[in-house]
């Protein structure tokens, strides 16, 4: 049997980087970037594939599918750049014979919890898409769904499906390099859990958010193989992604067939080992891709050659915050790397944490079991309960009487309440606030 094929291209540099990265961070679009991302993602495609005629046929219709991921500029470096939008946009409308070229996306969550139009907006995906030429812009969460059954998954059995993506004739999986503090990293196989719905708090994306995030990804995948898989690695991130870690320039596309494999060599130049990333690992064992990447052929740039050890992102929560206290003991990661996301955005909000411990005092916050928890602690101070399932253990009249000694409660229900990314952040701004802090 060949081995799948993943093609590593070096873009060279781009006149628009030094603007787009800090310390300046702004974005700006020069039609030389965009000429010569649609050059390389011509090569990257060719190498990969052999030309994109092998992908997409006469008169069909092709979804690319991005890394939409937040409510957040192209400065935030959290969503896929839009050059890289309009660029592929554009070359499918000039050398493919494609009848109309979509995209469309419902991104995780955002400062409102994530609806897609206001996100294509901020992200700059809307115009960067109209201006490459697509003939359709869609905004999935106002899409019509279906309902899918997922044979063979083992846990996220049946889904509810934006039905433009089951309508493409063809999809590109276009994700951006990122770490991703609940995958280790945010690549092809990450970016699928756009085509589900995410209204909080317990709709399907939600519960593919727990500790078995991984298992759920390749579930996921079931529904829908992408007939390419294209990475967005001009400027990737590392550290506390997706959404607060630090922008690398990387100049670098990846394509290939097989998501898994793609994935697994990017981790590898972003110096993981492939067994690290749980989506990678599983989905190769669940028989939907290659993992290892003695089996996979790269073409173009050998990994060795581009490779950067990426920092990794971290997922607890706890002592991070100055006065913010994360009680976390039957907790799993579903809340725990939660918290952890909207307190890293928290310490990057502006606010004095000192200046916010001094006025608010002490914060509690609590999830799942804490059978040590005491609940005279949080008397008289601000308490913060996540998730749905402290309720269903023996500990749960230790948290109902904290909540009754406490000042105020805060309650995030869902499991896992992947929203807390953006909403925990928001809500302890508003306790600075109310305790005399100005935001
Ligand atoms: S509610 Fe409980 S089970 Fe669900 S994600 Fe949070 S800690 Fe995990």
């Amino acid at each position: 049997m060949s081995k799948p094929k993943v093609a590593i291209v070096k873009t060279g540099e781009f006149k628009g980087n030094k603007e787009f990265l800090p310390p300046t961070k702004k974005f700006v679009r020069y039609n030389e970037d965009i000429e010569q991302v649609k050059a390389k993602i011509e090569e990257t495609i060719d190498l990969a594939v052999g030309g994109i005629d092998n992908i997409v046929k006469p008169g069909e219709t092709v979804l690319i599918k991005p890394n939409l991921a937040f409510q957040a500029p192209p400065e935030s470096y959290s969503v896929v750049d839009p050059r890289v939008i309009e660029g592929m946009v554009a070359f499918l409308k000039e050398k493919s014979q494609a009848s109309e070229v979509w995209v469309g996306d419902n991104p995780s969550l955002g400062r409102h919890v994530g609806r897609a139009r206001p996100a294509f907006e901020a992200a700059g995906m809307k115009a960067a898409a109209e201006r490459g030429g697509a003939d359709r812009v869609i905004y999935f969460d106002e899409e019509e769904l279906v309902d899918v059954e997922i044979p063979n998954a083992k846990v996220f059995k049946h889904a509810k499906v934006f039905k433009p993506f089951l309508d493409a004739d063809r999809v590109i999986n276009l994700p951006k390099l990122k770490t991703h503090l609940a995958g280790t990293v945010t690549l092809g196989l990450k970016n699928w859990q756009g085509i589900i719905p995410n209204v909080h708090p317990s709709d399907q994306q939600q519960g593919a958010h727990r500790i078995d995030l991984g298992q759920k990804m390749s579930d996921v995948y079931r529904i829908r193989k992408a007939d390419l898989t294209f990475i967005d690695a001009i400027i990737g991130m590392e550290g506390q992604g997706p959404h607060v870690g630090t922008p690398v320039e990387m100049n670098l596309f990846f394509a290939g067939t097989d998501t898994v494999a793609v994935d697994a060599v990017a981790s590898s130049v972003m110096g993981f080992e492939t067994v690290e990333i749980a989506a990678v690992r599983i989905t190769a064992i669940d028989g939907l891709g290659e993992a290892d990447i003695s089996k996979i052929e790269v073409v173009g740039t050998p990994v060795d050659q581009v490779r950067r050890f990426f920092k990794r992102p971290m997922n607890d929560p706890t002592g991070l915050v100055p006065g913010v206290h994360v009680m976390a003991q039957q907790t799993c990661p579903g809340c725990f790397a939660n918290v952890r996301g909207g307190l890293d955005l928290f310490n990057v909000s502006g606010i004095d944490t000192a200046d916010f411990n001094k006025k608010a005092g002490d914060v509690y916050i609590v999830a799942g079991g804490v059978p040590d928890f005491d609940p005279e602690l949080v008397r008289g101070k601000y308490m913060f309960v996540e998730g749905d399932c402290w309720k269903y253990f023996p500990s749960r009249d230790k948290i109902e009487q904290g909540m009754k000694n406490a000042k105020k409660v805060i309650e995030h229900p869902g499991c896992a309440p992947v929203y807390i990314f953006a909403q925990l952040n928001g809500d302890l701004q508003s306790v600075y606030q109310e305790a005399g802090g100005t935001v």
